[in-house]
């Protein structure tokens, strides 16, 4: 059997796609039922300041451990619950959850510390977005320059004026935007200007190519130098290495996000690691 996929473009059937089609399929039914069963968690990734290696904020990522399915990672259903728009929901439950959590962090006495928190398009793109993220940070009572929103690439994908507007609106009221896995995908150094943003994330795949006995100068070099010619924060994801965040300091990138410090912990971890870095 062949399926049509675009115009005049055929699939053929083979075993693993098979595979691929029960394995959403699983997914997609447990997904449903997975936020009322309380089956997922947040977890937090610090960004530290390279200067000083103080912890600067934050970035929650979300975890399922599905009690059917076992653990099944974001990369895994995002993507699904974007197509159902069961990240509706779940989106506003990481909102809240993530105000929740920097609210906790600002009690400890740690004040300057933010939270970055992931936006689909699909989100964007509901009439009430706004208003969910500004209710998040009311119920809460946190200021929303401690807020930032990390957006990708795709999102210049779709509706491009609808979105710059609803982003320059919560930019306005002092949100923070980020744009995520920059380098990635479709990214138009044109766009970067367009668009209503704080803070570069630089992609991990151009994290991984710093090799420090290469003479050659990285790409993430003068991405570092574009962002901050535009008065960007510009922060590595994925450093794993001493090496790597040498590189990173001597070219004056602002903050580093990676295993090479810390992996995402769960609340309570979380906590203590800003507790022993406040000392
Ligand atoms: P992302 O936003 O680019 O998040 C960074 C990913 O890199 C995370 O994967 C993080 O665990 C991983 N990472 C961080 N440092 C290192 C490192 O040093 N080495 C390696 N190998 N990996 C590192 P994770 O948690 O599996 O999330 C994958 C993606 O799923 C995220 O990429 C984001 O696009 C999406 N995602 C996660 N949580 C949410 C959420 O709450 N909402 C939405 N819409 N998307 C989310
Ligand atoms: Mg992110
Ligand atoms: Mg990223
Ligand atoms: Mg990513």
């Amino acid at each position: 059997k062949a399926k049509m996929q675009g115009k005049g473009k055929y699939l053929f059937y083979n075993p693993s796609m098979h595979e691929g089609i029960i394995e959403r399929l699983k997914i997609e039914s447990h997904l449903q039922n997975a936020l009322t069963k309380n089956e997922f968690m947040l977890y937090f990734q610090p960004q530290y300041d390279l200067r000083n290696s103080k912890i600067t904020g934050f970035e929650s990522l979300i975890r399922w451990n599905s009690p059917e399915l076992g653990f099944i990672p974001p990369d895994k259903f995002i993507k699904i619950a974007e197509d159902n728009h069961f990240i509706i929901p779940l989106g506003k439950w990481v909102l809240e959850k993530s105000c929740e959590f920097i609210k906790k962090v600002h009690e400890m006495g740690y004040k300057d510390c933010i939270i970055s928190v992931n936006i689909s398009v699909v989100q964007i793109l509901e009439d009430d977005f706004t208003d969910i993220v500004v209710d998040a940070v009311k119920n809460y009572g946190i200021d929303p320059s401690y807020i930032e929103l990390e957006i990708t690439e795709s999102v210049l994908m779709e509706s491009f004026e609808i979105i710059i507007n609803k982003l320059n609106k919560l930019k306005n009221m002092g949100f923070k935007i980020a744009l995520d896995d920059f380098g990635q995908g479709y990214s138009s150094l044109s766009y970067l200007q367009a668009l209503p943003i704080n803070t570069l994330k630089i992609d991990k795949s151009f994290i991984d190519l710093i090799d420090a006995k290469k003479r050659k100068r990285s790409i993430t070099d003068y991405i570092v130098i574009l962002g901050r010619r535009l008065g960007l924060s510009i922060v590595a994801e994925g450093v794993e290495t001493q090496e790597q965040m040498n590189y990173l300091k001597k070219f004056k990138c602002n903050k580093i996000q990676g295993y090479y410090f810390s992996k995402p912990l769960p609340l309570e971890e979380a906590l203590k690691i800003i507790d022993k870095n406040k000392g």
